[in-house]
């Protein structure tokens, strides 16, 4: 039984840590698979963050976060929670591995996801074209023709980033005006490859195991048009991630936790939650770590008048020496034990070499591949006998990027004596992952 079970990995869930495990709770923190880190993890450049005058990368930030929390103790693991059972004295998480932990508390900071358009295709076609994530797969749309859907700030960075990498951006919007800020729209309308189409609205997604097009309605006329594209990229804003407790915690009518007043106390006892999934309106770093550090003092109140009348608030353990942590401009994935793969080495480590090899495909700017890799580590450690675990980079190797279609990342492909046996792209859970490796290497 633990004290205090954290769930999430963004800024809430390690300030929350932090706060815990400097508050000898000994928190254990279940981290996500491949979301784990947040959404910092796929943001190049963060500027507002007191105390980084020059700015920190999204994963850098977060980095330091993790090992502030380890530092003093907390106990992190890499998997997805995917049931949550709940009673006035115990709380029970059951991991993807199925692996079950039960606290006293539990802090939920489980943040927000990226609202899809709800298209049949769309799922279909997610890491085929489909893609929540411009700075993650821009790369692979050299020279190409793309959309992004949506109107709002983030909309327009994406479509604005696109035009870098991309011939024609196209930037389709419902409404007749953008919401996005003049700062922002100034930027694009002065970019001269990026083509607005508002009051647009996307239908349909058209590809068989690609994207080709999409089917479009006039807002004004009704009118239906076919635009050829290459891509999509979807930003129309952000979805609490609440499927766990539905049912089990009250919700607010805008889809967040409900919480009481300004605490992080919510409809059930001893369960308190932080960050984005409570927050319809502000939705920065600095304001869910804010969270989570109110979400930690809650739990410890909370604990205390529970479980141990008798123990002192200010109980703080003594900090183990601070954990090594990668320079602050660091490139994702660097560092790791994972053997590398070139254009040179190919054929050696990959199609001709006897046995199971997994290689995943990931690049130096890409926070979901970072993500990845402890879960890749742990494979080879555990199954390091029967399967090779290799990486490409794709920026340093792009025809084998190219050759092996790759336009979504992280992208792992298995490979049994040099043949494609299959592979598994985008947001890859520790769930599907393991089936894959079952599936493909028995
Ligand atoms: C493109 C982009 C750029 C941004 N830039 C900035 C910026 O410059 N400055 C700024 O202040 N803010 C920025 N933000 C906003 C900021 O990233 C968020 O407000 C912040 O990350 C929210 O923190 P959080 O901890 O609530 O949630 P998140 O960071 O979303 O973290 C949620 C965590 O929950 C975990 N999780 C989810 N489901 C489960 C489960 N079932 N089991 C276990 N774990 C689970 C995930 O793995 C993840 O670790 C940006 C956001 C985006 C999308």
């Amino acid at each position: 039984m633990h004290e205090v079970i954290i769930l999430g990995s963004g800024p809430a869930g390690y300030t929350a840590a932090i706060y815990a495990a400097r508050g000898g709770r000994h928190p254990l923190l279940v981290a996500g698979s491949t979301a784990a880190g947040g959404e910092l993890m796929n943001t190049s450049e963060v500027e507002n963050f007191p105390g980084f005058p020059d700015g920190i990368g999204g994963p850098a930030l977060v980095t330091r976060m993790r090992a502030q929390a380890e530092r003093f103790g907390a106990r992190i693991i890499y998997d997805d929670v995917v049931d949550l059972a709940i009673t006035e004295t115990a709380k029970t998480v059951t991991l993807g591995s199925g692996q079950k932990h039960e606290a006293s508390a539990l802090i939920y900071a489980t943040g927000s996801a990226p609202r899809p358009l709800g298209l049949a295709a769309e799922r279909r076609l997610t890491g085929a074209g489909v893609s929540f994530c411009a700075t993650c797969d821009g790369f692979f749309h050299r020279g190409r023709t793309v959309a992004v859907v949506g109107g709002g700030d983030s909309a327009v960075e994406e479509a604005t980033f696109l035009a870098k990498f991309a011939a024609r951006v196209y930037l389709i919007h419902r409404r007749t005006q953008l919401r996005a800020s003049a700062i922002m729209q100034d930027r694009a309308r002065g970019t001269a490859n990026i083509t607005f189409l508002p009051e647009t609205e996307v239908v349909d997604i058209i590809g068989d195991s690609t994207v080709r097009a999409l089917a479009l309605r006039n807002g004004a006329t009704g009118r239906q048009t076919h635009l050829a594209v290459d891509a999509v990229f979807i930003a129309i804003g952000h979805e609490p991630r609440t499927h766990l407790v539905q049912g089990k915690l009250d919700l607010a009518a805008d889809g967040t936790i409900a919480v009481d007043g300004r605490s992080s106390r919510t409809s059930a006892p001893g369960v308190f939650a932080a960050g984005d999934v409570i927050d319809p309106t502000y939705r920065q770093a600095i304001t869910a770590a804010a969270s989570g550090a109110t979400a930690a003092l809650d739990a410890e109140r909370y604990l205390t008048a529970t479980t141990d009348p008798q123990r002192s608030t200010t109980t703080a353990p003594s900090a183990s020496p601070a954990p090594e942590v990668p320079p602050v401009t660091g490139g994702a994935a660097a560092g790791d034990s994972l053997s590398r793969t070139t254009s040179t080495t190919w054929d050696e480590d990959v199609l001709d070499a006897p046995g199971a090899v997994l290689v995943d495909f990931w690049a130096p700017w890409c926070g979901t591949c970072t993500a990845l890799t402890p879960l890749l580590e742990e494979l080879q450690r555990t199954h390091g006998h029967r399967i090779r675990v290799t990486k490409v980079d794709v920026q340093a190797h792009p025809d084998l990027a190219l050759r092996y279609r790759v336009t979504s990342l992280p992208s792992v492909k298995f490979f049994v004596d040099g043949d494609l046996r299959g592979s598994i792209n985008g947001a890859i859970t520790r769930s599907a992952l393991d089936e894959a490796v079952t599936s493909h290497f028995g």
